[in-house]
C-alpha cells in the first residue's frame, strides 16, 4: 500500500502519477463494482493531483476525500466513480453539476458528455476550478458561482444532474430541470445519515432508487441544509 511520502512508481516516465492513477482505478473502483469502461478509462486519464494543492498531490490517488480549503473536500475517488455510473452520462448529454468544488467531477463529466454546466457557491473555488479546467482544455464547461441548490434553469433541461453536496430533501426545482429520460444523483439526508439517491425522469413519472450510504459536505443555500423549506 502506498504512503503519501513515497515517490510515485516510475513505470510511466512522462507522467509519474499514471501508475498510481491506474492502481486507483483497478483497486478502489473496478474492484468495488464500477464497470462502465468509459468512466474507468476517463478516470485513468484525468490528473486528479492537479485538482488539489501542491502539498497534497502525493495523496491525490488515495482512497479518501482530501481538503480543498474553505472547509470543503474533493470526494473519495470511488464515490466520484459511483455517482457518475449512477448518472450514466452519454456522449451527447448535457450535464449540470452543483457543488463543483475543485472541479474534478466536472472534468470527468466534461470528458463523458457533450456540454457541462457547473455551479460552485464559493467564488474562490469556482475561479480555481475554472483555471484547472482551462489548463486541461475542458472547453465544453460553463462554470459560475452562485447558490445552485435550485439548479440552473437558464440552461435546462439536463440529461444528467449531479449534486456533489448533501441535501435535506430532493429540491423540486432540480426535478423540473431534468430532461425526459434524465437522471439526478444526489446525496439525501442529514449528517451521517445520507443516502446516495438516483431519480430518473420517465414521462410523467420520477423513479427513485436509493444506493449506498454516503457522507458529503452540506448543500447550503435556499434549498439546502438549515433553511426553511421553500414556499411553493
Ligand atoms: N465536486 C467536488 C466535491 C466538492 S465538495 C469533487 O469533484 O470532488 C461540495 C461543494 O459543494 C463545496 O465546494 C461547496 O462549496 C459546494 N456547495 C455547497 N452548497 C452549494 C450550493 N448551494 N450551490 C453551489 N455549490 C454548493
Amino acid at each position: 500500500m502506498k504512503k503519501s511520502g513515497d515517490q510515485p512508481p516510475q513505470t510511466a516516465s512522462f507522467d509519474p502519477f499514471a501508475a498510481w492513477r491506474e492502481q486507483m482505478v483497478v483497486e478502489q473502483i473496478a474492484r468495488r463494482g464500477v464497470r462502465d469502461t468509459r468512466i474507468l478509462r476517463a478516470m485513468s486519464r484525468l490528473p486528479r493531483h492537479r485538482f488539489v494543492e501542491d502539498s497534497l498531490q502525493l495523496a491525490a490517488y488515495e482512497d479518501r476525500p482530501l481538503s480543498i480549503g474553505f472547509g470543503q473536500t474533493i470526494s473519495q475517488p470511488f464515490m466520484v466513480a459511483k455517482v457518475t455510473e449512477l448518472a450514466a452520462p452519454g456522449p451527447t448529454d448535457r450535464a449540470l453539476e452543483i457543488g463543483a468544488g475543485c472541479g474534478y467531477q466536472t472534468a470527468l463529466l466534461s470528458e463523458l458528455c457533450a456540454e457541462v454546466y457547473a455551479v460552485e457557491v464559493i467564488p474562490q473555488l469556482a475561479r480555481q476550478a475554472m483555471l484547472i479546467l482551462d489548463e486541461l482544455d475542458c472547453d465544453n464547461v460553463t462554470m459560475d458561482s452562485f447558490d445552485g441548490s435550485g439548479g440552473w434553469a437558464r440552461h435546462a433541461p439536463f440529461d444528467v444532474i449531479i449534486v456533489s453536496a448533501g441535501a435535506p430533501q430532493i429540491p423540486a426545482l432540480l426535478l423540473s430541470q431534468l430532461a425526459d429520460g434524465g437522471r439526478l444523483v444526489i446525496p439525501v439526508g442529514a449528517g451521517d445519515h445520507q443516502e446516495l439517491t438516483c431519480i430518473r425522469h420517465k414521462g410523467d413519472e420520477y423513479e427513485t432508487v436509493k444506493d449506498t450510504r454516503c457522507r458529503y459536505v452540506d448543500l447550503v443555500g435556499r434549498y439546502g441544509v438549515g433553511t426553511t423549506p421553500p414556499q411553493a
